[in-house]
């Protein structure tokens, strides 16, 4: 697992997860298809949390990956619940996280959201003084009080990350300074429970390095905040962003290595503060690897010299195919599926249904050359921001179909949206007759 670099390499066999061929999956549930493998999800959580300090609790980010079985296998693993909507707290709920195990994150919660999660008890990271005073009011609205975690925007930066948070003008969070300028601020909002801090510094972080220094910055940062704001810190919730490696050039993160730079500071801290809960909110790096997006391929064709599969799925299921920060075209990890093609390869432009040059999968990705209708291709490494970050209702395609392949059994845990459930919502007047 050190070193996991990101090849194109030749296609040797059929393609399979837990010993079902995708060929099968295909014929059983359609294309184009997700494919999330439930043994790659487990072992990328267990992986961590049989390493960390015990004491360190991961929640799931459901933003990356919000399907509902999805959410239930991680808890039956022991992850817990980071939400940021309604639905997602709902998803959390019926999967069967318990409240005390879910909390809700975002920049701009509802009245209703926030109501919600007062009533049910679920921790709130607050991300401004005004959400904070609509919090004390909905709680003392019902008579109770509100448990609250403030997220902090922190004055230090930490390199290194693909979207870097810290140090800069943010929607999220308390600015560190507006924070330590306020010693009242608990004074001031008596339904409100405050019980320890965020941070969350930016994702896709691929080096061990920076994931330890943010974390023992963070650690160090709510010690701070909590001896000058008179907070206790029942929990401390240092983020995560861990990265998974898309990119040629990209390398892994290495859990053993991460683990062993992290737990000194999660062991000095628990030292000092044995009473406090830590926390790590993860997606990406918990479901990232295990999706396989499988398209089928329509048609081949030549243009202009440069040759083309045009697949029945494109980057309106998966949009970060197009490319993460950055402005040249990266492929995400490519194979054919069903089975081994020639050995010669050459250069494929793998497309979709859409209309317009940007449904591009893949730019100039090494494929057989006798690449034909009928194949199946898989992106790799797409189990997060995978549909559910995608412009799935372009040109009426609607959701794909999403099957989890667990013990070696795979379930539908999402079928594809048909022409009736895309128009539902749509309402048709008659424009027919000539009256107002
Ligand atoms: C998106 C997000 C996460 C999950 O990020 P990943 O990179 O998928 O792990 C966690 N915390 C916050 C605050 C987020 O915005």
């Amino acid at each position: 697992m050190t070193d996991t670099p990101v090849t194109d390499a030749p296609t040797t066999q059929e393609r399979a997860v837990q010993g079902i061929a995708f060929s099968e999956l295909a014929d059983r549930f359609g294309t184009p298809l997700y494919v999330y493998d439930g043994d790659e999800i487990a072992a990328r959580l267990r992986g961590l949390l049989d390493r960390l300090h015990p004491g360190v609790e991961v929640f799931y980010s459901l933003k990356a990956n919000p399907n509902i079985s999805v959410c239930a296998l991680l808890h039956s693993l022991g992850a817990r619940a980071e939400v940021s909507s309604l639905t997602e707290l709902i998803t959390a709920q019926r999967a069967g996280v318990p409240a005390e195990h879910i909390m809700f994150l975002g920049p701009g919660k509802s009245r209703a959201e926030v109501t919600a999660c007062v009533k049910d008890d679920v921790l709130l990271i607050c991300e401004s003084f005004g959400e904070l005073a609509l919090i004390d009011e909905v709680a003392a609205g019902l008579g109770t009080s509100a448990r609250v975690v403030l997220r902090v925007n922190p004055a230090f930066a930490v390199k290194g990350s693909g979207l870097t948070m810290g140090g800069k003008p943010r929607q999220f969070g308390i600015d560190e300074e507006a924070l330590l300028a306020d010693p009242e601020l608990a004074g001031r909002h008596p339904a409100v429970r405050l019980s320890g801090f965020q941070v969350y510094m930016g994702t896709r972080i691929l080096t061990e390095e920076v994931v330890a220094e943010n974390t023992g910055r963070i650690l160090d940062l709510a010690e701070r905040l909590s001896a000058r704001l008179g907070v206790p810190l029942d929990l401390v919730d240092v983020g995560g962003g861990l990265g998974v490696a898309y990119f040629a050039g990209e390398r892994d993160l290495d859990p053993e290595r991460t683990v062993e730079l992290l737990n000194p500071h999660f062991e000095d801290f628990a030292a000092r503060h044995p009473g406090t809960r830590l926390v790590m909110e993860l997606g990406r790096y918990l479901v990232g690897h295990s999706g396989t997006y499988a398209v089928r391929v329509r048609y081949v064709k030549e243009s202009r010299g440069e040759q083309f599969a045009v697949a029945d799925g494109g980057t309106n299921h998966h949009m970060a195919a197009v490319g993460i920060g950055s402005f040249v075209k990266r492929n995400f990890p490519m194979r054919l599926l069903n089975r081994a093609g020639s050995d010669e390869r050459r250069k494929w432009n793998v497309t979709g249904p859409l209309c317009t040059p940007n449904d591009t999968l893949g730019k100039a990705v090494e494929l057989p050359a006798d690449l034909e209708p009928g194949d199946l291709v898989g992106v790799d490494r797409s189990g997060a921001y995978g549909p559910t970050a995608s412009p799935v209702h372009f040109l009426s395609h609607g959701y794909p179909a999403e099957v989890l392949v667990h013990r070696g059994r795979a379930r539908l845990i999402r079928s594809r949206d048909d022409a009736e459930e895309m128009l539902a919502r749509q309402i048709l007047h008659d424009f027919t007759t000539h009256e107002d």
